[in-house]
């Protein structure tokens, strides 16, 4: 399977939905030009590394101690899926002067089994600057 991310253009709209253009949203994030300054906009791009394939930003992101193994994150990432929306609900603390965060957000996507509506409260840890993924509490369901 091919690792090789595809990012939109700097000019597109952003996946992640924010309304900005990938140049001024996620697109330094995931090329990383500069840092995340806040847990939620590094939930967002991780949210459009999931929906352009970027596995090394995924893996950049997540903390050491929860991070899969690139085998099998890789072997999670399905071509058949699109992204379709992320919908932030909450985040709380997670600024840029806190070291711990959590946001709530909906992602919906689209797969062979159809349309997949994920929920899920995401902890964030920063550690000498750098905002990292730790886990989540995961609910799916329609909406
Ligand atoms: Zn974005």
């Amino acid at each position: 399977m091919s690792t090789a991310p595809t990012p939109p253009p700097r000019t597109a709209r952003c996946p992640c939905g924010s309304g900005d253009t990938f140049g001024d949203c996620c697109g330094p994030v995931l090329s990383q030009e500069r840092r995340a300054g806040t847990a939620q906009a590094l939930m967002r791009s991780r949210y459009t590394a999931f929906a352009t394939g970027d596995l090394e930003h995924l893996l950049r992101s997540w903390h050491p101690r929860t991070r899969p193994d690139r085998a099998d994150l890789a072997a999670s990432l399905d071509e058949n899926v699109r992204w379709l929306r992320l919908e932030i609900h909450e985040a709380s603390t997670g600024g840029p002067f806190d070291d711990a965060g959590t946001v709530e957000f909906t992602a919906i996507s689209r797969g062979p089994q159809g349309r997949q509506v994920q929920r899920e409260r995401s902890r964030f840890l920063r550690e000498a600057g750098a905002w990292l993924y730790v886990d989540g509490e995961v609910g799916t369901g329609a909406i």
